[in-house]
């Protein structure tokens, strides 16, 4: 490409400091270093954390440097590789990650997790594997979001977070796989394990609670409630596989008393896509006492949670889930195949289109209920 080696100076949204607007800037984006990939950025979606991230940063979520560029569920095609990047070549179509898979570590080879460490330290801090990012701006470093920072046009990843997919697939449908599409379907699928002709209950139904819904349904679960406090939520539920939508605001008693009377005893799975420890209780308390499973997606660094041992002495099991599971590398190109052969929804999570320099209404509509892409 005739870019290749060379910097490149293109458009991205910058996030100056906390707490404030993304500012449309012109950025230079740095040829890959050895085992990095430029990416030109196709599509990507705007995703909860990201929001989070700019606006809670200190509350629920921890401090990261800025200046930055959020934006980690994208998708793009490779422009240039590094040195010693063997596992994509110019022009693959691909699907950056925010979480590593090296294939060789511990955790890679390990079955009963996806938690890669690779350039976990350096990621989290915004940086690439040298310690430094490939993104400026007016002679300043831009930091990295999760090594990933897709709210640019191009951006370099480390060759370790970058899934290789079919030349077929739709880059501006199957970028939800980069984050909360394969978050809330692997939530049900690997982590909860939901079995067929179970009951199920989803708290909060943005994409990663509907994706958790269609992995109920892809599971073959029996009933599947879906809670929200946005009623606009339901509709789209019910077409994903929710068989009764509630609002905990319609009722004036806690809303896993309401699950666990409408299911004569609790939900055998409960699944947490909020982010918010309260509701992680209710799901929890909404599970059947003796055999029930609360898995919580929804995200904080932050808070606590406060259980009651009883709770869990029972028979209940809590658990977390990172990514939904998924050995995001090796398996997201699977994600995509099932999608190709209609197994996965894609297409019905987004609901607005946006350009780029659009993206802080994207933020606003996220925040009224709506799933942009970029
Ligand atoms: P979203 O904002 O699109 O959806 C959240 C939903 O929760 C909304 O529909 C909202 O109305 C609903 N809600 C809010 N308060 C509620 C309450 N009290 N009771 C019931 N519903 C309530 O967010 P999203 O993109 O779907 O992400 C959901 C969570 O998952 C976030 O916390 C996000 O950070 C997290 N997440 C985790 C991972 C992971 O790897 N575990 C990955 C991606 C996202
Ligand atoms: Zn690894
Ligand atoms: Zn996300």
């Amino acid at each position: 490409m005739a870019t290749d080696g060379k910097v490149i100076t293109c458009k991205a949204a910058v996030a100056w400091e906390p707490g404030k607007p993304l500012c449309i800037e012109e950025v230079e984006v740095a040829p890959p270093k050895a085992h990095e990939v430029r990416i030109k950025v196709v599509a990507t979606g705007v995703c909860h954390t990201d929001w989070e991230y700019l606006f809670e940063t200190g509350k629920g979520m921890k401090f990261r440097p800025f200046p930055l560029v959020l934006g980690h569920e994208a998708a793009g095609i490779v422009e240039s590789i590094g040195p010693e990047v063997t596992r994509v070549s110019p022009g693959d179509k691909v699907i950056p990650l925010f979480l590593p898979y090296c294939g060789e570590c511990e955790r890679c080879l390990s079955p009963k997790t996806n938690h890669c460490k690779k350039n976990w330290t350096n990621m989290q801090a915004g940086v690439l594997a040298d310690g430094t990012s490939r993104i400026s701006c007016k002679g300043q470093q831009v930091y990295q979001f999760l090594g990933v920072s897709s709210f640019s046009q191009y951006t370099v990843v480390p060759d370790t977070s970058v899934a290789k997919i079919r030349s077929d697939a739709p880059l501006d449908k199957v970028c939800l796989l980069g984050c909360g599409v394969s978050t809330g379907y692997g939530a049900a699928i690997n982590a909860g394990k939901v079995e067929k002709d179970s009951s199920c209950a989803v708290f909060g139904l943005g994409a990663v609670g509907l994706a958790a819904v269609m992995g109920c349904k892809v599971a073959i679960a029996r009933r599947i409630i879906g809670v929200d406090i946005n009623p606009d939520k339901f509709e789209k539920a019910r077409q994903f596989g929710a068989t009764d939508c509630i609002n905990p605001r319609d009722y004036s008693k806690p809303i896993q008393e309401v699950v666990v009377e409408m299911t004569g005893g609790g939900v055998d799975y409960a699944l947490e896509c909020v982010g918010s420890p309260a509701i992680m209780n209710a799901a929890l308390e909404s599970t059947r006492d003796a055999w029930g499973t609360c898995v919580i997606a929804g995200w904080t660094e932050t808070e606590t949670m406060s259980i009651s041992v009883e709770k869990l002495l029972m028979g209940r099991t809590l658990k977390g889930t990172y990514f939904g599971g998924w050995k995001s590398v090796k398996d997201v190109p699977k994600l995509v195949d099932d999608y190709m052969n209609h197994k996965l929804k894609l297409d019905e999570f987004i609901t607005e289109k946006l350009p780029l320099v659009q993206i802080n209404k994207a933020f606003d509509l996220l925040k009224s209920g709506k799933r942009t892409l970029l």
